[in-house]
């Protein structure tokens, strides 16, 4: 079992992967400045892991901080070891991911996504900890010409969160070939990670309007939002709405954990992974879908499409197989079940309980 750093791990996936990898035995320290995520998602991870109050103190440990702060970096790093608990690898989930804001705001993003994991990297290489988990994202393909889409898609981003996430893949390469035999990297290119715990504890929680289907469908079913906007009916696909790969988030988590166990039991190396399904659902079967799981009906009425998407996206997760022996083992309905008993329980997300 190892000792881990989890940047942004009060997040949404963050939140969902931290219980998986209690769960899997290893020790977390949380490292967050909750700019979009609030400590009560991890109160939550340390009930649902069944945490008392003396051993969540040594498996969960949270730390409000910054990536882009090098001495608590430093601090982190040397306070853990000196404790005798040196950080033996780290996830690295902080970071901003709004598509539009990063075209409105591509300083910040640059900032956050490329400043903040290069300091990352920096703190690491200098206390000895060459072991990553980096989230990166399907973004990165662009519009892919050939679905499903393999990692040897060529890499287009099309929005400034896109270019950050592919400048820090490059970083990671530069870094990995620079010293062939002492790191250890998992880039794991995320298709769309939706759902939550079944426990309807923890989930995703979007700050002001979401800009994504589950979590603003989510909202619509529960009464906050009147009616969903469908970006385009005229998609080149079988009912004319975009299809996306959709990725139940602990299915993801699992995926996170074995990624990690790969690479402390194999020798160095930089591994890039999509982990998505392989299969395909169009917004008006993820809509019909989580319809029959809450009961509830989703308003909707078909809109202009939306700059910037792509008709299908889909992953070919082949690779993840093979390597970690991973693939997903939840599908739409489950997605949908899950997401719904998150959204049923905490209408308003965390707020709804301080
Ligand atoms: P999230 O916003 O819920 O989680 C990110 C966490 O990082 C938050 O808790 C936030 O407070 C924290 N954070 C942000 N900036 C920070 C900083 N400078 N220092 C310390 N903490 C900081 O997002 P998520 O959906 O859980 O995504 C996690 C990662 O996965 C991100 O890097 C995102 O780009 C990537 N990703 C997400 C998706 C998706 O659809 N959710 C898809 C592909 C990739
Ligand atoms: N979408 C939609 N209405 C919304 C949000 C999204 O029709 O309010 C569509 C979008 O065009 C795409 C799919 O749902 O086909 C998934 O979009 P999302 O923003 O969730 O993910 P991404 O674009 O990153 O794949």
């Amino acid at each position: 079992m190892a000792r881990l750093l989890i940047t942004g791990g009060a997040g949404f996936i963050g939140s969902h992967t931290c219980l998986v990898l209690l769960q899997a035995g290893h020790d977390l320290l949380v490292l967050d400045n909750f700019s979009n995520s609030t400590p009560l998602a991890l109160e939550r991870v340390s009930a649902l892991a069944k945490l008392d109050v003396q051993s969540s103190q040594a498996r969960l440990q949270v730390r409000r901080g910054d990536i882009r702060d090098r001495a608590g970096l430093d601090d982190l790093f040397s306070t853990a070891a000196s404790a005798g608990a040196a950080i033996d690898a780290v996830v690295h989930f902080a970071g901003l991911k709004a598509v539009g804001e990063s075209v409105r705001e591509p300083l910040r993003y640059w900032d956050v996504n490329l400043t903040g994991s290069r300091c990352l990297l920096d703190a690491m290489n200098a206390h000895g900890c060459r072991t990553l988990v980096f989230s990166s994202s399907a973004t990165l393909y662009g519009y892919p010409k050939d679905v499903p889409i393999p990692e040897t898609a060529s890499i287009q981003p099309i929005n400034p969160y896109g270019h950050s996430k592919a400048a820090v893949e490059q970083l990671l390469h530069d870094l990995a070939a620079s010293a062939p035999n002492q790191w250890r990297i998992a880039c794991l290119r995320y298709f769309n990670p939706v759902g939550a715990h079944p426990s309807g504890k923890i989930g995703e929680d979007p700050l002001g309007t979401p800009n994504n289907l589950f979590p603003f469908m989510s909202q619509v079913a529960v009464g906050r939002r009147k009616s969903l906007q469908v970006f385009g009916g005229d998609w080149p696909t079988s009912d004319g709405t975009g299809v996306r790969d959709y990725i139940h988030v602990i299915d993801l988590a699992e995926g996170h954990s074995a990624a990690l166990n790969c690479l402390l039991a194999e020798p160095a190396q930089l591994l890039t992974l999509n982990l998505g399904s392989g299969q395909g659902a169009s917004v008006l079967e993820v809509v019909h879908a989580f319809e029959r799981a809450s009961g509830r009906q989703v308003p909707y009425e078909v809109v202009a499409r939306r700059d910037g998407d792509a008709a299908i996206t889909v992953a070919d997760p082949a690779m993840a197989l093979q390597r970690l022996g991973w693939k997903t083992q939840r599908g739409l309905d489950d997605i949908c079940r899950d997401g719904w008993t998150w959204q049923a329980a905490n209408p308003a997300g965390y707020s709804d309980q301080g």
